[in-house]
């Protein structure tokens, strides 16, 4: 919605993007396929990409048609992201990868990835050396591995490079800036609706199911959570007013993903102890069946797109704690 219009955007304003994802979101729209790309790779190309990747790429995602995932973590570097191992070595014919992502949502129906490597090692500065790169997972050498959540779902999986060759201009931004681009990239990322409406779903259900016949611990338990839900919108929408004037609300966004998290595991579990539902029984209702799919779900809530602790630390780091 808010990319230029010759590339096939809306050219509408940060705050016309976020009405349209919050109704999709409350509305349960099957939205995953085209998340990451609108999300996060489109506007990743639009400030760090060349006119050529721009032209090639972008009205393809405007339209719905290309679906992308993000390459950061591998085995041993999750929250640690300046231990990436997967090497991208540049030759005559272009760029040789190889190595492993693991966790990579969607990339069994990706189009592309874009992937953090290593292109220089042993340098003193340990975020140094990393570099972005386009990936058609197309390619040969690209093994795809699923891997199952706790609910028996499969979005994310194992990614394998075994000695991939990319195209010369598969380089997004400038050798050695990826750590940069991919925190620039992490802030769009940590700030929306979708991070604190995970499980909106548990007090929509909750509010049906009593509607006009609650008791006052059922009424508070609502109150609670509604206001709680009230706040989080306002901060979330400040942090879109922040986007919308150019700033960077990297610490901003910090605070709303791990608030957002935090109330997400929340609402499920509180609601299990207020009601004291059985949830190794078969669902007695809709609210029972999206409470206990929420409490299988909620642990992923505070891990993805950076965990709690990490959160903490950027924003220690962003007020000056440490
Ligand atoms: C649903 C889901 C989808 C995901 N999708 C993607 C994706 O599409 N692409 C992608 O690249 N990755 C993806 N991830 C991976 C995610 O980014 C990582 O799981 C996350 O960064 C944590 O890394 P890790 O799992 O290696 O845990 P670790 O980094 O090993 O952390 C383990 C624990 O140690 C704590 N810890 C680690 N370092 C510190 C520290 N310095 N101080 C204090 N505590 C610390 C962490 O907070 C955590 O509790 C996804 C994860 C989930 C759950």
């Amino acid at each position: 919605m808010t990319w230029p219009k010759h590339y096939g955007g809306g050219g509408r304003s940060a705050f016309h993007r976020y009405v349209v994802m919050e109704e999709m979101l409350f509305g349960g729209a099957p939205v995953s396929l085209h998340w990451i790309a609108d999300r996060q790779s489109g506007p990743l190309l639009l400030r760090f990409g060349t006119e050529q990747q721009c032209r090639a790429l972008l009205p393809g995602i405007a339209r719905g048609q290309l679906c992308f995932c993000i390459g950061l973590s591998e085995p041993d570097a999750g929250s640690d992201v300046a231990n990436i191992r997967t090497k991208a070595r540049r030759t005559d014919d272009g760029w040789r990868v190889a190595g492993t992502k693991l966790w990579t949502t969607n990339a069994h129906r990706a189009n592309y990835m874009i992937g953090l490597f290593r292109t220089a090692s042993g340098l003193p500065e340990r975020h140094a050396g990393l570099s972005h790169f386009l990936v058609d997972l197309s390619l040969p050498g690209i093994t795809v591995r699923p891997i199952s959540d706790l609910t028996g779902a499969g979005h994310f999986n194992e990614v394998i490079f075994d000695d991939v060759l990319l195209a010369p201009d598969a380089l997004i931004g400038r050798e050695g800036d990826g750590w940069k681009q991919a925190m620039a990239e992490l802030a769009f990322e940590r700030s929306g609706p979708e991070r604190f409406l995970s499980s909106i779903q548990a007090l929509v259900e909750l509010v049906r199911l009593f509607a006009g016949d609650a008791t006052e611990e059922i009424a508070a338990l609502v109150g609670r959570l509604t206001a709680q839900l009230v706040t989080l919108r306002n901060m979330s929408i400040s942090v879109s007013a922040m986007l919308e004037a150019r700033q960077d609300p990297a610490l901003e966004a910090a605070i709303v993903k791990d608030l957002g998290g935090t109330f997400e595991q929340l609402l499920p579990e509180s609601i299990q102890h207020v009601l004291g539902l059985d949830l190794t029984t078969g669902p007695a209702s809709d609210l029972h069946q999206v409470t206990a799919h929420l409490l299988r779900m909620a642990p992923a809530f505070s891990l993805r797109g950076g965990t709690r602790e990490i959160l903490r630390g950027i924003i220690a780091r962003g007020l000056g704690l440490r």
